[in-house]
């Protein structure tokens, strides 16, 4: 019996090798070959990566489905190369905080998901004792803030709640994932700016410094030894972040970070030309720092480059006041051609880590992440060469206000596939919602 699908000539990067070769699929999983197939792909002159898993973004369905979506947003993620995606706990409504409000995101991924997705569960002051169902149900890990989130109904954690909440975690056998800004030094500068009449993009960068963030790390690489959670810095903005983390796991403690294409390919200048659609927080940073988050990639002490992907609708961006205005950025699409367009350009070896790999080690995802036999058969075939600008018409997602808009890249997706069935083909979708929930290994 021919076996389901044979993709023929590509350049296929795996954790062992970079190698022209042929990938045989059945099942779902890559199988070894050779052997007869159904349906043959032909991928010569492009580059199998695996797919990429986005493990931080706001698809804010149920419930604020109107600032994106599951469906529109795992479509952009599909175009851009992704096979796998894990909601954050907001900005959906109910936000994720126990098993029935699990259930329904759950129900509204299926119904609507373009790839496989997992799901992140809060940890706040209102839910120290629901942790269990999210861990039974099968969340990922638990999300926590260590100042205000911007959503009322997603409470910020104190020391306390998160000293119990990690202790918890680890018993639970899930990692904490912290947005780490520290509350009572951007609270203070926040009040200071807009006592004075404050509402610039300089002083909105101005209310959260680096120094912020680098007491949030100190202070949660500390509960993080105290109670053996598994740690995670989300969206770290400064090389000195990366420094704190790297010293705390150097010293003992399990804790990893990521940051996102926003920090590398935006700076502090580019948010005074793109204005609210270039909001976040952490904030940009000034150019010197992006430059050394791309050598701190390069030189592995970054584990993975996640989107952070937190879209609204343009109404919510239209403040002249900059305070006021929806903080995230909406990039979900462009992940891999950011990554992929840096000059000097990163080893594809290097790409495929920070994209999938080392996403599905951390968070113990078995059979995704990597191209090898018996794994789940996500990848995505790139065009190397190909010199493209991203067009507004282009993405995928519901509004559209990517900051990348107009950017030149190089690397096309080609070809997005997932578990052996092809989703999407040069920015068109071409198969039904049919994702699956994705649960770490214990
Ligand atoms: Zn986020």
């Amino acid at each position: 019996m021919p076996i389901a699908l044979q993709i023929c000539g590509a350049t296929v990067v795996t954790p062992a090798s970079v190698a022209v070769r042929d990938l045989y699929v059945e099942n779902g999983q890559f199988v070894d070959g050779p052997a007869p197939a159904r349906v043959q792909i032909d991928a010569r002159g492009l580059l199998a990566l695996p797919g990429l898993i986005d493990s931080h973004l706001h698809f804010n369905d149920p419930g604020r489905a109107d600032w994106e979506g599951i469906a529109t947003g795992s479509a952009a993620l599909a175009a851009g190369g992704g096979t796998c995606f894990f909601d954050m706990p907001l900005n959906s409504s109910p936000p994720t905080l126990d098993g029935p409000s699990f259930d329904l995101k759950l129900a509204a991924a299926q119904a609507a998901a373009v790839t496989d997705f997992g799901l992140w569960g809060g940890l706040t002051p209102a839910n120290l004792d629901r942790m269990e169902e999210l861990a039974v149900r099968g969340v990922v890990g638990f999300k926590a803030f260590m100042c205000p989130s911007g959503i009322p109904d997603f409470q910020w954690a104190d020391e306390a709640t998160l000293r119990r909440g990690m202790a918890r975690a680890a018993r639970l056998k899930r990692p904490v994932a912290v947005h780490a800004e520290s509350p009572t030094l951007t609270a203070r500068l926040t009040a200071e700016i807009r006592a004075r009449g404050g509402r610039a993009v300089a002083d909105y960068l101005a209310s959260r410094p680096p120094e912020a963030e680098w007491e949030a790390i100190e202070q949660i690489t500390g509960l993080a030894r105290e109670t053996g959670c598994r740690l995670h810095i989300v969206h770290v903005s400064t090389s000195r972040g990366v420094d704190l983390v790297q010293r705390a796991a150097a010293d003992g403690v399990d804790v990893t970070c990521e940051t996102c294409p926003h920090y590398l390919a935006l700076n502090a200048d580019d948010m005074m030309r793109l204005g609210p659609r270039a909001k976040c927080a952490p904030p940009l940073r000034p150019a010197a720092e992006c430059e050394a988050l791309w050598r701190d990639l390069r030189e592995g002490r970054i584990a993975f480059v996640a989107s952070d992907h937190s879209p609204s609708p343009a109404s919510m961006k239209a403040s002249t006041d900059v305070f006021e205005n929806w903080g995230g950025i909406a990039g979900v699409q462009s992940t891999l051609a950011i990554v992929m367009s840096h000059e000097p350009a990163l080893p594809v070896e290097a790409i495929a880590g920070l994209t999938a790999t080392r996403v599905a080690d951390r968070y113990r995802l078995v059979r995704k992440g990597r191209i090898a036999t018996g794994c789940d058969a996500d990848l995505v075939l790139i065009e190397p060469g190909a010199m493209w600008t991203l067009r507004r018409e282009d993405l995928l997602d519901r509004h559209k206000l990517s900051p990348y808009a107009g950017l030149r890249f190089r690397g096309r997706v080609r070809r997005t596939i997932m578990r052996g069935q092809t989703v999407c083909v040069d920015g068109r979708i071409v198969a039904p919602a049919c994702g699956r929930l994705v649960t770490p290994a214990m």
